[in-house]
């Protein structure tokens, strides 16, 4: 796994150390493992699991990399993107948000097993976490995949969001859809969107990288209590 990873990674112009890819190599074999416990991922494939998981998460690095300081990865899941942008830069403080305490659990346990020191995990909804006074405005950068439509991602989002921080959304096709619903969500939360970085995975999918940002404070009423925001989107 470690040097398909690896070439694949390189290919797309994505260089890390050895240890970086090990532990990459090492998640996957973890994840398989709960995988047969639970549902942490619908791929099973080695290099479905190197393109769709491992790639795309790390596509997002040369932007991250532009736009410092700590970050939060909302519904993390099995770690994508949170975990593998976490050793790909185990310099950088990282928070992951997750609902399901299961996942909380073998979160924790890959941070722990891949000496992960600067990653936190915190049991909770992004609903709830965004009130809560230690975690609200804190983060210059937040990340999300296939957690949630752009107007809900918002919703979710941008209150974790320091003002100036950008909100990061890893889109698939439909994005155009998405950006168009959210015009409103948008307005009510003081924020818009940056420029957009579009990619194709080796195996022709196309990816979006969208760029919300936070542009003045986001008024006291948001996030609605918990399920809100799916029930009645912005
Ligand atoms: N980001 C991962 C997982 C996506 S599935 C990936 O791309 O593979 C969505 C994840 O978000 C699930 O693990 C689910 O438990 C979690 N989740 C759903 N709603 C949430 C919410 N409101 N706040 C935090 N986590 C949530």
């Amino acid at each position: 796994m470690k040097e398909i990873l690896r070439s694949t990674g390189e290919r797309a112009g994505i260089r890390l150390d050895d240890l970086a890819w090990a532990r990459l190599a090492r998640h996957w074999e973890l994840v398989q493992e709960a995988n047969s416990k639970f549902n942490l991922t619908a791929i099973t494939e080695r290099e479905q699991a190197v393109e769709k998981h491992y790639l795309d998460s790390l596509l997002a690095l040369e932007l991250l990399d532009s736009l410092p300081g700590e970050i939060c990865d909302l519904g993390s899941g099995g770690g994508f993107p949170g975990l593998v942008l976490a050793i790909a830069r185990p310099e950088r403080p990282i928070t992951l948000v997750e609902a399901t305490e299961k996942k909380c659990v073998f979160l924790e346990e890959c941070a722990a097993e891949l000496g992960l020191s600067q990653l936190q995990v915190v049991n909770a909804r992004a609903e709830e976490a965004g009130r809560d006074p230690a975690l609200r405005e804190r983060f210059p950068l937040v990340t999300a995949r296939a957690l949630a439509a752009l107007n809900v991602l918002c919703e979710y989002g941008l209150p974790l969001l320091a003002e100036g921080g950008t909100l990061l959304a890893y889109k698939g096709a439909g994005w155009e859809e998405e950006v168009a619903a959210a015009a409103n969500a948008l307005d009510l939360l003081n924020a818009g969107l940056g420029e957009s970085r579009l990619y194709q995975l080796p195996g022709g999918d196309q990816r979006c990288l969208l760029r919300v940002e936070k542009r003045g404070p986001c008024p006291e009423k948001y996030p609605r209590r918990p399920g809100m925001p799916t029930k009645r989107p912005l």
